[in-house]
């Protein structure tokens, strides 16, 4: 696992234990309270995010966040079995919904602990947080579930899964839905991006993934430099041909 600082009030710690890709969580530090942006596989990869969280004051309330239902980013839910958990409203039925299916798909990932632990705060469209500057926002694309965070200190976009390097992984085929909400990332001129598989995006992210969208839609050809993406890329076509 490596730490890294993205922002002056945020860090990411980044995981290794899936193969393929990283999986990131984020810790904001506002005025009064921690953000934690997914929870990765289990209770043993959160205890170091709670160490640094008593390192820097135990009195600030912790707030977490679930971007999507994906199992790579809810299971260390348990470990915050007290606090606050906050997702969109369809995310916390899919949980409810999959749970032990996703268990039962990917035993091999958890860490620690993994038991069920669902959001007990939902929203549809927006939740701000005024005080701290901090916005979760409703962002369909990757899943139908996917909500996004914006620092308004930092200007620093949290985009879930929505964006991913080298491709991102589309799960719902409601192709204009993911670019309106992509088209939505740019209103907040973000002065940097990072997402749940990626660090250090930037705003042409954001339309080279609009352009593989709309490619994807119309059929058009692509030729990729890894045997990742071309696996990835034929699942999504497939996702496309998918009713
Ligand atoms: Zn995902």
């Amino acid at each position: 696992m490596n730490i890294c600082k993205i922002a002056a009030n945020a860090v990411a710690f980044s995981y290794n234990n899936i193969e393929d890709f990283t999986t990131n969580v984020f810790l904001i530090e506002t005025s009064s309270k921690f953000f934690v942006m997914d929870t990765y596989c289990g209770s043993d990869a959160i205890k170091p995010i709670l160490e640094e969280i008593n390192l820097s004051s135990k009195n600030k309330e912790i707030i977490v966040i679930n971007s999507h239902f994906h199992w790579d980013h809810v299971w260390g839910n348990i470990s915050f079995a007290k606090k606050d958990i906050i997702s969109h409203e369809i995310c916390r039925k899919l949980l409810h919904e999959q749970w032990e299916n996703q268990i039962k798909n990917n035993r091999r990932y958890i860490l620690g602990r993994a038991n069920k632990q669902l959001p007990n705060i939902t929203f549809k469209e927006k939740m701000i947080f005024y005080d701290e500057g901090i916005e979760l926002f409703y962002s369909p694309g990757h899943t139908i579930d996917s909500i996004s965070l914006f620092d308004h200190n930092e200007r620093v976009l949290y985009a879930g899964d929505n964006l991913e390097k080298p491709i991102i992984y589309v799960e719902n085929n409601d192709i204009n839905t993911y670019i309106k909400s992509l088209e939505n990332y740019l209103n907040y001129k973000p002065k940097k991006i990072v997402a749940g598989h990626s660090l250090d995006l930037k705003e042409e992210d954001i339309f080279s993934t609009i352009e593989y969208l709309k490619g994807l839609s119309e059929g058009r050809e692509f030729t990729f430099k890894t045997d990742y993406e071309r696996k990835i890329h034929y699942q999504n076509i497939n996702m496309m041909n998918k009713k």
